[in-house]
């Protein structure tokens, strides 16, 4: 590809409320997220849209990392070159931030970066990053555990009126019973042939995890997710040594190494990069190839605006998470759903398109 200089780089920062307070095990009551968008355009003209977000903290951190470290690093270097940028971005402040704000501040910029690839190639992204399909597995992700049993009921038979024919829900419960009467509920109301996942959000410790996958086992859990800290490998592969219940994580991974280690250690069937954190569609990419030399499934956590088109060009694709944050409510196409099956854009580039309308009035200028 030709050489197309970088010539500017625009930070907007948001802060979106959630319709209802979202209460996970670990991190409290979300009460809205945080969404940073970078717009790079090149000497030719071409624009890309990248972006990243978290669950209400650390936002003005990131866009700080932008404005001040990245923006200038950036000026004059070729789009052209995703990959070496990417790296370069990783080595720029790894001595002070390896793995941390800084893979979700590359991965706003690595995410525009493609934008540009795409609409220069003329391609919509699903092609691009694989091609194996335009469509994709996915399951609804809730963020519930503050719910009643009655509400987590209710708001499961909603996803099912969405047309999903996969559900998560939260546990971690100090007491695993109330888990256990929960996963019961939701179990009976979708029936046996529904998949259903759960996630700790690594509320347990290694013991407490294993009692409870024990006592989830009965209600055909297609995996437990975050069951223990997302560093404890070996913690990891005891719980997968004493459950039949397959076990994910991802979310918390933030480097193509720690996704080595875990797949080395942790006994994982399914890995879940987020492409806002692990470094873009680059490190997600790489993520999904450490997973198919594996044998392990590719799925997403967060973003799904993105992560359909993503999980829908790679052949090993898992389940695409519909995640609670509804980024895609704030772009020109929300995510649609066909026969439980999501689809992903045919738009040229991400295909990812915010609506400044009705973005503006979450804007803070920083
Ligand atoms: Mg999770």
């Amino acid at each position: 590809m030709n050489e197309n200089k970088i010539k500017n780089v625009e930070t907007q920062y948001f802060q979106i409320p959630l319709d209802e307070v979202l209460t996970d095990a670990m991190h409290g009551d979300h009460t809205h997220f945080e969404l940073i968008v970078c717009t790079v355009t090149c000497e030719d003209g071409s624009q890309g849209v990248g972006y990243t977000y978290t669950g209400g903290k650390g936002g003005r951190a990131i866009y700080s990392l932008l404005e001040d470290e990245y923006t200038p690093f950036l000026l004059d270097k070729d789009a052209s070159q995703i990959e070496a940028l990417n790296e370069q971005m990783q080595w720029h402040l790894h001595y002070v931030a390896r793995g941390g704000l800084v893979s979700f501040a590359i991965s706003a910029i690595d995410i525009a970066l493609w934008d540009i690839r795409c609409k220069s190639l003329e391609q919509p992204l699903w092609k691009l990053a694989g091609g194996a399909s335009d469509r994709t597995k996915a399951y609804a992700g809730g963020i519930d555990l503050n719910f009643s049993k009655e509400k987590l009921i209710a708001n499961v038979q909603k996803y099912l009126n969405q047309g999903f024919n996969a559900v998560k829900i939260k546990v971690g419960h100090q007491d695993h019973n109330i888990d256990v009467e929960r996963i019961a509920a939701i179990r009976e109301l979708i029936g046996p042939n529904r998949k259903f996942m759960v996630d700790a959000n690594y509320a347990l410790t290694v013991d407490q995890a294993i009692t409870a996958s024990k006592a989830f086992e009965p209600y055909d859990i297609t995996w437990f997710e975050e069951p223990t800290i997302p560093d404890d490998y070996q913690g990891f592969a005891q719980i997968a040594d004493h459950t039949n219940i397959p076990l994910a994580m991802g979310e918390n991974l933030h480097t193509i190494y720690e996704f080595g280690y875990a797949v080395e250690q942790a006994k994982l069937s399914y890995l879940q990069p987020d492409a806002s954190n692990i470094g873009g569609i680059t490190g997600w990419l790489a993520v999904a190839k450490l997973a198919k030399e594996n044998n392990i499934p590719i799925c997403s956590h967060g973003m799904h605006e993105l992560h359909v088109s993503l999980l829908a060009s790679q052949p090993h694709a898992g389940y695409l998470e519909v995640h609670s944050f509804p980024i895609d409510k704030y772009t020109k196409s929300p995510l649609q759903l066909e026969k439980g099956l999501a689809l992903a854009p045919h738009t040229i580039g991400h295909g990812v398109i915010f609506d400044d309308e009705l973005l503006r009035p979450y804007q803070i200028n920083l």
